[in-house]
């Protein structure tokens, strides 16, 4: 895939994390309750009660950007 801001091929690979990735419209500090606000449009895209959470996606190294792939909101 090319890069939409520079044109350069972009790079394959995978954004992980711990349990879950999550959508956000604000970063938001540690809280008690770590659910998105579902109101807000807030929602999990990956899951993984283990641990693994990943999303699929293109890196840019020179416009510093990654463009993930989700296949929809996880439910629990
Ligand atoms: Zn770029």
């Amino acid at each position: 895939m090319k890069c939409p801001f520079c044109g350069e091929e972009m790079e394959h690979g995978f954004v992980t994390s711990g349990v879950t990735l999550k959508w956000q419209l604000k970063k938001k500090k540690v809280t008690i309750n770590p659910y998105p606000d579902e109101k807000k449009g807030e929602f999990v895209f990956s899951y993984n009660p283990f641990g693994g959470a990943a999303a699929e996606g293109e890196l840019c190294r020179k416009c510093h950007k990654i463009i993930l792939s989700y296949e929809g909101p996880v439910t629990k």
